[in-house]
């Protein structure tokens, strides 16, 4: 039998539903923001890549899906968007002397180890702010995310987690030093880490491996490589917060993989989904437009992974109704698939919100009814001879022992509307 490809998955019509309530739910917040949206490609040049991601970083070491194209062109599925979402707007003219607000939604592509919460084509929604360098923008982006979580009813599941890095001198300056305090014990350091020893040596900080860990206890801190300017972004930012009252931690070891962040770097975290912690992750990046082209422009932002937010969800909401259909509509004669289709046509116009499905095929009503069941409809519409004569078809609750009663159609629909479904 054909497969799916490894850590490629479907989403099946039950759980799409979730993934629509999740997304649609983060859609209305940012629009609430006056975010706006952008729809970007899937295929953009590796080099976007290698220069707005960072050739020392995971992604682009070894996780992107790059080929060449029939033009002998490098091009690369995305593996992220905001390296996109910067080339576009420099590309159409957009950030030069404005400010602009964005988010999109789609799926990216990493080749990675796929376990629960971690796949190969994942799926994110982001969202930029260009050209506001305060920290009052960083605490928006944080805002955004509270009101995504309390809007899903997974906020007491997850948790703000910050850091700050500084401008790039103070991090050239932190690297030096780690660099300097590591090589000497290069040897009790991991293999993942002594292989960013040379490249990424930041990321080390991000190591899970206990010899690792113990070396990095007596290690340089960041912090105390911090500019007068850093330090006072910083402290209006977690001021801004207590303001405000989000809780946070202030985590000196989260660095990011990506390497276009300065100042703000933030992740909300849960402890629900094992090691794929992070539902969020984001930071001011004022480095990258000038990198990609553009004019110094400041910015920030923030990913969530949308796959790790629809198992939150499932583990608060447990499973969604899985009804298919609220109303089904039965064809008692062949010679009546017209009139049934009429019906349902008026049924959809007059009832926004109810999904009507007409039976097709034919057959006993006894076995009719059993696809309706299987659906999940609610109810039932009886179309038959007498029905159509009458103008009046056969309205019959599913669930509950009513009796049932020939309806004009806007008797149905007023019948459905006062009835129930959610
Ligand atoms: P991780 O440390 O989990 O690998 P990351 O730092 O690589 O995450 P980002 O590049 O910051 O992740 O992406 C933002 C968010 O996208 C993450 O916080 C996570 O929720 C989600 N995400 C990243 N990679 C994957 C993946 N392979 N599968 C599912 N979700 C992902
Ligand atoms: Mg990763």
């Amino acid at each position: 039998m054909l497969q799916s490809i490894r850590g490629m998955r479907d989403i099946l019509p039950g759980d799409a539903r979730r993934w629509r309530i999740v997304e649609d739910t983060l859609r209305r917040i940012l629009e609430s923001a006056a975010y706006e949206e952008l729809q970007l490609p899937l295929l953009e040049s590796t080099e976007l890549f290698t220069r707005g991601v960072g050739e020392g970083t995971d992604i682009v070491e070894k996780e992107m899906y790059s080929l060449t194209d029939r033009d002998g062109d490098g091009i690369t599925l995305r593996p992220e968007g905001t390296a996109g979402c910067v080339r576009a707007l420099v590309q159409h003219g957009l950030l030069f002397n404005q400010t602009q607000r964005v988010y999109y939604t789609g799926p990216m592509f990493r080749y990675e180890r796929p376990q629960k919460g971690r796949y190969r084509q994942f799926y994110q929604v982001g969202a930029e702010a260009f050209g506001l360098a305060g920290p009052d923008v960083d605490v928006e982006l944080m805002l955004l995310g509270r009101r995504f979580w309390q809007a899903l009813g997974v906020e007491h599941l997850v948790r703000l987690e910050l850091n700050t890095l500084g401008t790039p001198a103070t991090r050239a300056a932190f690297r030096a030093a780690l660099v300097a305090y590591l090589e000497p014990l290069r040897e009790r350091l991991d293999e993942d880490s002594r292989r960013r020893l040379d490249r990424n040596p930041l990321r080390i900080l991000d190591s899970k491996d206990p010899g690792t860990r113990a070396v990095l206890a007596r290690a340089p801190q960041l912090p105390d490589f911090l500019d007068a300017d850093s330090r006072r972004h910083f402290a209006n930012l977690t001021g801004m917060l207590d303001e405000l009252g989000i809780a946070y931690t202030v985590n000196p070891a989260l660095v990011r993989g990506l390497d276009y962040y300065t100042q703000t770097v933030f992740e909300w975290v849960t402890d629900a989904l094992g090691a794929q912690g992070a539902v969020c992750a984001g930071g001011r990046y004022d480095g990258l437009v000038e990198r990609l082209g553009g004019k110094p422009t400041p910015a920030a932002g923030f990913a969530v992974g949308l796959d790790r937010l629809v198992l939150l969800h499932e583990a608060v909401h447990g499973a969604l109704d899985g009804a298919a259909a609220d109303v089904y509509v039965c064809v008692l004669e062949p010679g009546h698939q017209g009139y049934a289709l009429r019906l349902a046509e008026k049924l959809r116009a007059g009832l926004p919100g109810f999904r009507i499905r007409v039976h097709a095929g034919g057959g006993k009503l006894k076995n009719q009814l059993k696809r309706a069941d299987q659906c999940g409809a609610r109810h039932a519409l009886l179309v038959g001879d007498a029905e159509v004569a009458d103008d009046a078809p056969v309205l019959k609750d599913l669930r509950a022992d009513l009796p049932q009663r020939a309806l004009a159609v806007d008797g149905i629909i007023a019948a459905l509307r006062a009835g129930v479904p959610d």
